[in-house]
């Protein structure tokens, strides 16, 4: 029997899940990338020997469509603590979950983080959210979630201090303007789970991935952009036109259905000698509105391999408050040195201008259609997650499976 031929557009996470998904069924895959390796927006690039993800990013192992994809693999992880070092005035705190590391219980009860209230008030969230399920968080009534941190009682202090930095490095704005829905979802995911980065960067799960269906028969050809997909036929400059039975594609800009507006971020990185400000593979949080740097991370940690006497600090910048990029930089520097208090070196930046869809409704589910023998898939379609981008990629390979078996 003839296999069916099967074109992905894109080697980011939710192609990946596609092919991987219907790798397991007779299937002839072949994946075009525009660049020159897997990963998307998951990507890790080596720049002068050090392996620099393309901005901060976790993978956070409470994700269930993440979930089994990591243990099918054997990478190594570095596991982030549960809490996060908080500069505020020039002045550290730490906070942290106690329920997943004891040793966070004072420090957080004392934090001036937030008041007792606050605290109180984390812990029956965490509660809470530990019986809903997802589905019907997704079906939560639609605010910001600024409005509904005020609305469940949180103080502006901590709203300042810890729910907009930490929830603005993940959104990638610091207003939290971001529907309810995505907040309440990711603190479900961080309560039952853990934040992780694979040894080698965060590309090394996409790499890993795309490493397996390789030796699967999967074909992959990179530095290959498609220009048109329709009708079963894909056309790219250095292969010109070829027929499909059916195309996935995950580029979003080839899919005409959808006007996506983008949330950016920068990610810079230092490195020095010494010791590191931050013990531990903790994330610390910038809570000063004067201040351009959200988060800092000392990539040290996720080196596959070490540099003696040298650290590497990740800085996230969210909102670079209509700066110029040299402008930004030199406030950036300033604000590590003063963090680090010794000389730091540059390593290198990104400016990343397509990071996260803003989506104002996010959802869990999207019916899928293949319509001239094209499905259009991508996190877009359902909420800027890791876990979106899993799902709606296993979620295409079920409908070709159904429809094409
Ligand atoms: C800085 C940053 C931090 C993030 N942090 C988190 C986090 O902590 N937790 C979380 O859950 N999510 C996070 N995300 C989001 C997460 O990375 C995405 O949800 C996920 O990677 C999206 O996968 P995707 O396959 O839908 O899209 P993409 O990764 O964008 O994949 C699309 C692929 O198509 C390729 N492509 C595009 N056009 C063409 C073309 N014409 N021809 C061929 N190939 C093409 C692209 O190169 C890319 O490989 C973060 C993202 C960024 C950028």
């Amino acid at each position: 029997m003839n296999k069916k031929k099967v074109a992905v557009v894109g080697a980011g996470l939710s192609g990946l899940m596609a092919a991987k998904e219907l790798s397991k069924n007779a299937f002839d895959i072949t994946v075009y990338e525009k660049e020159v390796k897997p990963g998307g927006r998951m990507r890790t690039d080596t720049v002068h020997g050090w392996e620099l993800d393309r901005g901060f990013q976790v993978l956070l192992t409470g994700y269930p469509y993440l979930k089994k994809h990591l243990e099918d693999l054997s990478i190594d992880l570095v596991q982030l603590d549960a809490g996060a070092t908080v500069f505020h005035e020039n002045k550290r705190s730490n906070i942290g979950d106690p329920g997943r590391d004891i040793s966070l219980l004072i420090p957080t009860l004392f934090s001036p983080v937030g008041t007792l209230k606050d605290k109180w008030l984390i812990f029956k969230l965490q509660r809470m959210l530990k019986k809903k399920s997802i589905a019907a968080i997704f079906n939560t009534e639609n605010s910001t979630t600024a409005a509904w941190l005020k609305q469940y009682g949180f103080s502006n202090q901590i709203i300042k201090r810890f729910f907009q930095p930490f929830y603005g490095g993940i959104f990638l704005e610091d207003r939290l303007e971001t529907s309810c829905r995505m907040f309440l979802f990711v603190f479900k995911m961080f309560a039952e789970g853990e934040a992780v980065i694979p040894i080698g960067g965060i590309g090394k799960f996409s790499e890993e991935i795309a490493a397996l269906l390789d030796g699967e028969g999967v074909k992959f050809y990179y530095d290959t952009p498609v220009q048109t997909v329709g009708k079963g036929k894909l056309t790219t400059e250095k292969r010109g036109s070829e027929h499909y039975d059916v195309i996935i594609n995950t580029a979003s800009k080839l899919n005409n259905n959808y006007q996506i507006t983008w949330k950016g971020t920068y990610v810079f990185y230092f490195q020095h000698p010494g010791e590191p400000v931050i013990k531990t593979p903790r994330i610390g949080l910038v809570a000063d509105e004067s201040k351009v740097i959200n988060n800092v991370f000392y990539a040290t940690a996720t080196q596959s391999k070490t540099r003696e006497g040298r650290q590497l600090l990740s800085v996230t910048v969210v909102n670079d408050d209509d700066y110029s990029l040299v402008e930004l930089q030199r406030k950036v520097r300033q604000e590590v040195t003063q963090m680090v208090n010794q000389k730091i070196d540059y390593v290198h930046h990104e400016v990343i201008d397509y990071a996260l869809p803003d989506i104002a409704s996010p959802v869990d589910e999207q019916k899928l259609s293949i319509t001239d023998q094209v499905v259009h898939i991508g996190d877009y379609q359902l909420n800027g997650s890791q876990n979106a981008a899993c799902k709606i990629g296993e979620a295409a390979a079920k409908l070709l499976n159904e429809q094409h078996a």
